[in-house]
């Protein structure tokens, strides 16, 4: 029968394809890698590996990597309030192991071109490990996703056209707001050879990965948000805030014009992120798209959006996968967010 560890990591990677990507990703920029190759075969569905060119794994760690709970990221409770990696709850790999054939081969800066290729049993614990050729950085490869749960298989099988879209969108966004750092995407068809899909070339700036992502005609049609307002204290913490900058909101980006017809090249494409991170701000499309009405115009615009704002303005990991996100006094930051782009409609010559 199924265990409960199989059925909660099922809870764990609860969007299916789009949580393993992001998860594996996120491990890669937590360990500072500056080229992140993402390799799907049949859409995700047979494989998915993400390559990195980070710190590696160190051979100490091995053991437990892939145990529940294990993580390397965190060394006492109080840090909870500072983490600034992305993962903080050792999973993923957990996860993995309980779902899908994982396989992991990683080197450390000493070790290249020496690395280790790493497999594991269902529970976590380490199966074998053995000595392979590998340049500095980990590779996960992760094959059969979901096979331990047939329901979830099957249903993955039937839905993997609009996943893998889903799955597109999340690495586009990651592409788009990691400056410095290197994507590449490839899918291989179940027959077929691996062809790329898209490309950043590790740009000092987000409008450059902006273009790589969607084309420079897509970007052409975008107008460059940079709005910055100041929040009107209205929360006693907020009020007692010692320094000006944690009452400063900025909202960076790109978003297409309010022009009906304009903005077709990449239309209904909206990412958020807050400070950096990817994340789901349905408050803050919200009041975008009213001010769209506001000037007339249904359809949708892209949004490529990183609100940026202090760490005690906010609460993240509400959901278990840390994608929702709680921002106080939201009222008033919609607000002031509606003015301004409003402002910057007006002063925009079209
Ligand atoms: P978390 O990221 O929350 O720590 P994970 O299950 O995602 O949990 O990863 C477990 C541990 O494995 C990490 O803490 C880290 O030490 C190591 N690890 C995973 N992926 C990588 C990677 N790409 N590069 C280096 N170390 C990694
Ligand atoms: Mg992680």
């Amino acid at each position: 029968g199924r265990s409960v560890h199989q059925i909660q990591s099922g809870q764990v990677i609860s969007e299916g394809l789009t949580s393993v990507v992001k998860e594996l990703v996120e491990n890669g920029l937590d360990a500072h890698a500056t080229s992140i190759e993402v390799r799907f075969k049949s859409n995700g569905l047979d494989a998915i590996e993400v390559i990195d060119n980070g710190d590696g794994i160190s051979p100490e760690n091995y053991e437990s990597i892939a145990l529940k709970h294990w993580t390397s990221k965190l060394t006492s409770y109080a840090d909870l309030d500072s983490v600034t990696t992305f993962g903080f709850r050792g999973e993923a790999l957990s996860s993995l192991c309980a779902l899908s054939d994982l396989q992991i081969v990683t080197a450390t800066a000493s070790e290249a071109p020496k690395g280790t290729k790493l497999e594991f049993e269902m529970s976590g614990k380490l199966k074998s490990r053995s000595v392979t050729a590998a340049q500095k950085g980990t590779a996960v490869l992760v094959e059969n996703i979901f096979k331990t749960l047939p329901v979830r298989r099957k249903e993955l099988e039937r839905n993997i056209k609009r996943e893998y879209t889903k799955v597109l969108g999340i690495l586009q966004a990651y592409a788009g707001v990691c400056v410095g750092v290197k994507f590449s995407v490839f899918n291989q068809p179940a027959k077929g050879r691996r062809t790329p899909v898209f490309a950043t070339k590790g740009n000092p700036t987000v409008r450059e990965n902006v273009s790589n992502v969607f084309g420079a005609k897509a970007l052409s049609a975008l107008v460059p948000m940079n709005l910055e307002f100041e929040m009107k204290p209205t929360r006693k913490g907020f009020q007692k805030a010692a320094k000006p900058s944690e009452k400063m909101i900025k909202i960076v980006g790109f978003i297409s014009r309010p022009v009906v017809g304009e903005g077709r090249l990449a239309p209904d494409r909206q990412m958020f992120f807050v400070n950096g991170r990817p994340c789901m701000l349905p408050q803050v499309a919200r009041a975008i798209n009213e001010v769209y009405k506001h000037f007339n115009v249904t359809q949708s615009p892209f949004i490529f959006a990183d609100i940026q704002l202090d760490t005690n303005a906010y609460d993240v990991n509400v959901s278990p996968d840390k994608r929702t996100i709680l921002l106080h006094d939201q009222a008033e930051m919609m607000e002031s967010l509606k003015v301004s782009l409003t402002d910057l409609f007006d002063n925009h010559e079209q």
